[in-house]
């Protein structure tokens, strides 16, 4: 349970398990699967990031796979579509393809060609902002398929590995900073 008296701000890692040494020595790791199963600090986060870009976007896109439940609930509420930013080798038709690096290794994510018009503005969600790898890769995308990016928006930031510097150009809206 996590206090209802709470800030927002402190509701949102107070509700999600954290996981010391995971999936490394020295990372915590922060499960939002825990957040998005408690009712009140679900709806009001996702409340709250809606109404922050409130006007400002016709869709929201949500990295694959936590961002889908946000893209989903947002834009259940703001009264737009969704559309997914999916890793690599999942989308069925012709697709837009960007590679970026990983501690280890590197990883790809895919939108499909021509399904949202040019000038489309998208709200761009993830559930967690660390190295902005995976977001700054998702604006690549949203370039490629000149879609606009109105901002990016995600439950937590992580301060300190450069992920709002990786974006800088973007509006970044965190409901929630930890270190
Ligand atoms: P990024 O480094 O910003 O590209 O983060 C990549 C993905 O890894 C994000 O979508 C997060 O879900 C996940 N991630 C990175 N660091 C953590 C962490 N400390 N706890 C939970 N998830 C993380």
């Amino acid at each position: 349970p996590v206090d209802s008296f709470l800030p927002l701000e402190e509701q949102i890692p107070s509700a999600c398990a954290q996981i010391q040494d995971y999936p490394k020595e020295g990372i915590l790791f922060y499960d939002v699967t825990t957040l998005f199963a408690n009712p009140e600090v679900f709806r009001r986060a996702m409340d709250e990031l809606a109404a922050r870009f409130e006007g400002q976007f016709d869709i929201v896109a949500g990295v694959e796979a936590r961002g889908f439940l946000m893209a989903s609930a947002l834009a259940y509420i703001a009264g737009t579509g969704v559309m997914t930013v999916r890793k690599a080798g999942k989308l069925p038709r012709d697709t837009y393809m960007k590679e970026y690096e990983l501690e280890y290794g590197s990883a790809a994510i895919e939108i499909h060609k021509e399904d949202i018009p040019a000038g489309t503005r998208v709200m761009l969600v993830d559930d967690l902002l660390a190295t902005g790898g995976t977001l700054e890769a998702a604006t690549h995308l949203m370039k490629m398929a000149d879609l606009e990016v109105a901002g990016i928006g995600v439950l937590l930031e992580l301060e300190g590995l450069g992920g709002r510097e990786l974006l800088a150009g973007n509006r970044v809206e965190a409901l929630a900073l930890v270190s």
